[in-house]
């Protein structure tokens, strides 16, 4: 007997809707964007119990008439395009015509619609897939979609859904993020009764920001505008230097107005701080990204929130030097200027046998958005030395990056050799709540407290791997977290080697994975993040990597997110156990990644400074 058999839809919908339907947000994602592509100038989100119970979205929009809004909830029924051809060009932010039929498979849907030229409104009641009901109704014109209790049907799901606040807070999220992008459509988001963000239709983003941050936000805020119409124009706000975050949670990322998360433009604003921002400090953003409609494909992920350009280097670029313009022109940062190397692979050759890869240069270091700058020499020069070791990127390859002269500040403060370093190494103070001050027998030291950390954790996980004893914490509600194709192809072979280090990964459905413990130390909202950072730099030197090189790559991430940061106060005490614990390690003046954690500065050349010798 033959065994393969063609599931009946309501099958097929629900396991589309595993991909589209995430959360509640997700649900308001589509339906707000159904609400754009109809024309809206008003766009009402409503919800109760953080969407499970109840999220409503209604718009003034041009609305259905009855055939198409039965038609509207069948599988790929959509309005927006008519064949393959027009894939290549999307307009609309729907397209693929899933949503209205996955959501409907998975929740209580009731929807009203009214056209202009309409006798009477339609309402189709729709539960777990099944049409129960089509009648006439009273609407204005336009469209209210209901959506109550989401995932009834699928306990499965339904348990993975968080707490009423998180979901409430990814809604809010949302709802901002639609707001920013049409600023001439009034938003109003109304919260188990209680009105959150009511938004009069704005003349521009400016505006807009105004009415959702207020004046503070945008007062701290520098305008971008740069690139160019046949690849891409960059436009928007992004934070000033002083203004840092510890994760990307303030960026907000759009591509032809279709709110996106795209790795490849975090980068590139990242880059555009490069030698402003020390690594792994954010900067807050707005931006936005408009590119001609062949330029991107926008169908490569079911929710829509990935992108892929058909030039990426050359949009990476216009978005680097548009917010490296924007910085300029605020007065941090000179944009013409030329980036010279400073470190050589050639002067690095270590004894591995593989000769080491061509190591991405740091920039000279820019010292002209220094607040102050002091007349004495020695001050300069060891404002520069930290500003040179901010900006020092890992480079990529770990193995090779061992032992990387550092020797751009050369001249005056350099890593001491690890045997030089005595056990008298007394703490003073910090700086920047980044640097630990400290003297020495031969004169003073700063020390990267956040680097200093990681050399210390990445020893710890390095020896609890070895022995086979890594210890986890469970996490009370299982995170889960969505891979990209990319990441989701590596995942299964990663997997394993993350369980050594006390992470315990469940994959879900599709691309959904599920956190359910994690190493011990690592803050838990470091995990998600780790996991991408991780998978997707395996994805890109999977061939070459080796087992050790792999479990090494772990523990050094690990590590990273499991340290304490930079502009953070560390009591005398604590620098004091940071100390006697780096001295402990196996390589106390290098980071896992490469990067120096000590600089000294002799007394002789303070000496030599002040004019005494
Ligand atoms: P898609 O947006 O990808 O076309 P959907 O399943 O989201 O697919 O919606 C199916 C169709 O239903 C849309 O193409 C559109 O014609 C219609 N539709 C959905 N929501 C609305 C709305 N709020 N106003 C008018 N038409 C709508
Ligand atoms: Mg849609």
């Amino acid at each position: 007997m033959s065994k393969i058999r063609v599931l009946a839809d309501h099958v097929a919908n629900q396991i589309a809707a595993g991909e589209v339907v995430e959360r509640p947000a997700s649900v308001a994602k589509e339906l707000v964007e159904n609400s754009i592509d109809a024309g809206a100038t008003r766009i009402t989100i409503e919800i109760e119990a953080g969407g499970r119970r109840l999220l409503k979205v209604s718009d003034d929009g041009e609305g259905m008439v009855r055939d198409d809004a039965v038609l509207a909830f069948e599988r790929h029924a959509t309005s927006k395009i008519r064949d393959s051809e027009d894939l290549a060009a999307i307009g609309t932010l729907g397209f693929r015509g899933e949503a209205l039929a996955s959501i409907a498979s998975v929740a209580r849907v009731e929807l009203t619609t009214f056209v202009e030229s309409g006798k009477a409104a339609t309402r189709v009641t729709i539960d777990g897939g099944r049409m129960r009901d089509v009648k006439d109704a009273a609407h204005p014109r336009g469209t209210t979609i209901a959506v109550r209790d989401l995932f009834f049907n699928i306990p499965a799901r339904r348990k993975f859904l968080r707490s009423e606040a998180t979901e409430t807070y990814h809604l809010t999220n949302l709802v901002t993020h639609y707001a920013l992008a049409h600023p001439e459509i009034a938003f109003t988001f109304v919260n188990n009764g209680r009105e959150v963000v009511r938004a009069a239709p704005a003349k521009d983003l400016r505006e807009r920001a105004y009415q959702i941050f207020g004046a503070e936000f945008l007062e701290n805020l520098l305008e971008v505008n740069g690139g160019d119409a046949q690849v891409a124009r960059v436009s928007g706000f992004v934070s000033a230097p002083r203004d840092r975050r510890t994760s990307r949670d303030s960026q907000y990322l759009f591509v032809n107005r279709r709110f996106v998360r795209d790795r490849m433009i975090g980068r590139s604003l990242s880059e555009g701080y490069r030698s402003i921002l020390p690594y792994g400090v954010y900067p807050a953003a707005l931006l936005f990204i408009e590119t001609p409609l062949e330029e991107v494909d926008v169908n490569v992920h079911p929710a829509k929130t990935e992108v892929r350009f058909r030039r990426q280097a050359a949009v990476a670029d216009a978005v680097r030097e548009a917010v490296k313009n924007a910085l300029a022109s605020g007065g941090y940062a000179r944009p013409e200027e030329v980036e010279e190397p400073i470190i050589t692979a050639s002067a690095t050759a270590t004894a591995t046998a593989s000769a080491p890869p061509s190591i991405q240069a740091p920039p000279q270091p820019r010292i002209d958005f220094i607040p102050e700058p002091s007349g004495d020499e020695i001050a300069r020069d060891i404002e520069m030395m930290i500003q040179t070791a901010q900006q020092y990127q890992p480079p990529s390859d770990f193995q090779s990056a061992k032992s990387v002269a550092f020797n751009s500040a050369e001249k005056i403060a350099k890593v001491p050799e690890p045997e030089s370093l005595s056990q008298n190494i007394r703490p003073l103070g910090q700086l920047d709540e980044s640097f630990i001050i400290a003297t020495d027998d031969d004169g003073l030291l700063l020390i990267d407290q956040h680097v200093a950390h990681e050399r210390i954790l990445f020893d710890k996980y390095r020896a609890l791997e070895a022995e086979r004893r890594t210890e986890s914490q469970q996490l009370l509600v299982p995170e889960t977290f969505d891979l990209t194709p990319a990441q989701a192809a590596v995942f299964d072979d990663l997997a394993p080697e993350l369980e050594i280090y006390g992470f315990e990964l469940m994959r879900l459905s599709g691309r959904t994975v599920a956190i359910k413990a994690t190493p011990a130390d690592l803050p838990a909202g470091e995990a998600r993040n780790m996991l991408a950072e991780l998978l997707d730099t395996v994805d890109a030197e999977r061939k070459s990597s080796a087992r050790e090189t792999l479990r090494d790559e772990i523990a050094a991430s690990l590590a990273c997110h499991a340290a304490i940061k930079v502009n953070m106060p560390l009591a005398p005490e604590k620098m004091r156990w940071l100390i006697d614990r780096l001295l402990q390690t196996s390589s106390p003046t290098t980071c896992p990644h490469g990067r120096p954690v000590i600089l000294r500065l002799k007394t002789k050349d303070i000496l030599k400074g002040f004019h005494r010798i």
